[in-house]
């Protein structure tokens, strides 16, 4: 098969990163048969030092023309970069708030993953990591408080401030399909984190949920309260498979899974739209302490590169040998600085690739 895939390295450790992924993606084509054809796009500082403005239509324009969008991270020191001297809407976030929105993706994914060579990492005890835990949580990303009508008012002499929580059932309708889409994918299980004992859009959120399940007989549903779901998170986490909530949500609990798997390195995330496109990328930001060093840990942008080839360009069987790969070598003691642990082996960002490549 033959895809267009657009490239965006970044800032900071982004060329770095991306260049190991490209190594990965280079070598499924050459395993599987398939052609990628890249083009590169500046996006955040990058873009500011080459065209002025943190985001340009051409960019938006090469990202919507390709199948799906690989980035490393954007931005820099905001205490010494100059981007930093700009207006908050010249600086490099704004391009990357600018490109979801351009591009509408509306349902972020971030998987949180323990693998068995990294449970040192993990805070939380053995006996609550049991046989590990491989869960991924689906966040709607465009609605809900962070994007209602919002204000601060003083009435009588006291300051008041708004903010609106707002959800209608297309925008909830769509995140669920994509939830149950990808538990069909997995272990056939979507928890559904609401505040329905309180909220409105909660008990709707809860409907329309749950209409949408209808049409998925084999995968099974529950529903829980937000309060509890952030306790389960670390009382047994083994029993999540995908997490499916709204914005403000999503945010909190996205983070708290990540920090249960102990390792920035090695968190990978997308951002999806209506069709099989979409934006992926690693958690962690661009590093600019250990930038050009050599040194960063590519592998949470290598496991963002398996979740394209699942989720935009439907190669399983490949997205599963990037995995697996990752796996092998974490089984055989390679290690960043970033995951090392003693009597493990510390490689560099190209080594780290190179042996992930060779195992495909
Ligand atoms: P960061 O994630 O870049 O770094 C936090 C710490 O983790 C640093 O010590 C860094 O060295 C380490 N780290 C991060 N990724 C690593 C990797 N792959 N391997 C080894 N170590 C790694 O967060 P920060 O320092 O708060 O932000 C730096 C810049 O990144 C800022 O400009 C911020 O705005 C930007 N940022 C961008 C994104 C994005 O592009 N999506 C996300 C978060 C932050």
């Amino acid at each position: 098969m033959e895809y267009k895939i657009s490239l965006i390295p970044g800032d900071g450790i982004g060329p770095e990163i991306v260049g190991e992924a490209k190594k990965i993606l280079d070598k499924v084509c050459e395993k599987y048969g398939h052609k990628f054809n890249y083009e590169e796009v500046l996006l955040g500082g990058a873009s500011i030092d080459a065209c002025g403005v943190p985001l340009t239509q051409e960019a938006i324009d090469t990202a919507k023309n390709s199948d799906a969008v690989l980035m490393g991270s954007i931005g820099g020191d905001a205490k010494t970069s100059p981007w930093y001297r700009l207006e908050p809407s010249k600086r490099p976030e704004a391009g990357l708030l600018g490109i979801r929105k351009a591009l509408n993706l509306f349902a972020n994914l971030r998987p949180a993953y323990l693998y068995n060579e990294l449970k040192g990492a993990c805070p939380l005890k053995e006996e609550v990591i049991g046989e590990g835990f491989d869960m991924i949580i689906v966040r709607e990303l465009t609605g809900g408080l962070y994007f209602g009508e919002r204000r601060t008012v003083e009435e009588n002499g006291v300051r008041k401030a708004i903010d609106t929580l707002t959800y209608d059932e297309k925008e909830i309708r769509r995140i669920a399909v994509k939830a149950f889409e990808i538990a069909g994918k997995r272990k056939k299980k979507v928890t559904s984190v609401d505040k329905a004992n309180v909220l409105d859009s909660s008990r709707l959120w809860r409907k329309v949920v749950e209409e949408v399940a209808a049409d998925y007989p084999d995968i099974t549903l529950e529903h829980m309260l937000v309060d509890n779901c952030a306790m389960q998170l670390v009382h047994n986490p083994g029993q999540f498979d995908v997490i499916l909530t709204e914005n403000m949500f999503g945010d909190i609990l996205s983070d708290e899974a990540s920090m249960v798997t102990g390792s920035i390195g090695m968190l990978s995330s997308a951002s999806l739209n209506e069709t099989k496109f979409g934006l992926y990328e690693p958690s962690h930001g661009s590093a600019p302490d250990i930038a050009g060093k050599g040194v960063a840990n590519p592998i949470a942008t290598i496991l963002s590169a398996a979740m394209m080839l699942r989720f935009s360009l439907d190669l399983d069987k490949e997205a599963d040998a990037v995995e697996a790969a990752v796996q092998q070598v974490l089984k055989e003691g390679y290690r960043t600085g970033d995951i090392m642990s003693e009597g493990m082996k510390q490689v560099g960002t190209k080594e780290m690739g190179d042996l992930i490549a060779e195992r495909i």
